[in-house]
């Protein structure tokens, strides 16, 4: 898989050294060429003679607005450039506050494409009618306003780069992760409680039931556990199901099927 991102702050992308996505999880896998992550410098495409991208709105206020030109041009030459010919199809995506919120769901479609685009923003944002023309996916990752697009972009990569099969170890399996589904079980649920060792922490022990050695009783523990703090904490997640509470907070999930922008020369 191959993510490619559209930014004023490349160098927030490094993978080596290593900047956030360049240890850890990320790190790991883009180093086994699990995935490649390609930060394009917006900058680079200004056709004005101070390599400006952003400038003043229309009609007044403050801030500044990013410039449809080098945004445009920038989108064509990252397409256009792949290691495999022709280049894949690529998902164009917009960080920005106004879009669909990402959720799990959304993250596990994404790590199925060949290829990302991410657009960080900054300033006030985009001009829209290079946003009307890319026609990319709109993603928040939550009801805040961010400086900018890139800590946004992370977290999508941060938590896609997870689901690339490989990318994590057996023992971090990502099947029992909060919000994970399986086909077993299609119930978004929040993943159960942990305990490591010392087995007695200042009086507080580790519950008997996981000393037992009796996995099958140790599962359904488990799933007991994640079912009682889904109820407790998030039983908008259960709400699809006939047996759980209603919920006030319905999570629609992922009906935001990627439009296709118009083509770039
Ligand atoms: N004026 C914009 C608005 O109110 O919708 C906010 C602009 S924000 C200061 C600058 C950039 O940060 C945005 O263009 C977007 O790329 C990014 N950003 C800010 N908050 C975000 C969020 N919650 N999710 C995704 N991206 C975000």
């Amino acid at each position: 898989m191959r993510i490619d991102i559209l930014t004023t702050f490349p160098e927030m992308f490094a993978i080596q050294p290593p900047a956030a996505l360049g240890v850890s999880i990320p790190g790991r896998a883009a180093r086994a060429g699990l995935v490649e992550i390609v930060a394009t410098n917006i900058r680079d495409f200004a056709a004005n003679k101070h390599q400006k991208t952003d400038d003043r709105p229309f009609g007044g206020g403050p801030g500044m607005v990013m410039m449809c030109q080098p945004l445009w041009d920038a989108v064509a030459h990252a397409e256009a450039a792949d290691t495999v010919s022709p280049p894949r199809p690529c998902t164009r995506i917009l960080l920005t506050p106004q879009g669909v919120p990402l959720t799990q769901r959304l993250v596990e479609d994404l790590a199925t494409r060949p290829r990302l685009l991410l657009i960080a923003g900054h300033y006030e944002g985009v001009d829209e009618r290079v946003i009307e023309r890319l026609a990319p996916l709109e993603i928040s990752i939550g009801d805040y306003v961010l400086s900018g697009g890139e800590l946004a972009a992370m977290v999508l990569i941060d938590a896609l780069v997870r689901l690339i099969p490989g990318a994590l170890g057996d023992e971090e399996s990502s099947l029992a992760d909060s919000f994970s589904t399986t086909p077993q079980d299609p119930r978004p649920l929040l993943d159960c409680p942990h305990y490591t060792r010392p087995r007695d922490w200042e009086g507080a022990s580790v519950p008997e039931i996981l000393l037992s050695g009796d996995h099958a009783r140790i599962a359904r523990w488990r799933l007991e556990q994640r079912l009682a703090r889904t109820q407790a904490r998030r039983p908008d997640l259960l709400a699809p199901w006939p047996t759980a509470a209603p919920s006030s907070h319905p999570n629609p999930g992922v009906e935001s099927p990627v439009s296709d922008g118009e083509a770039l020369p």
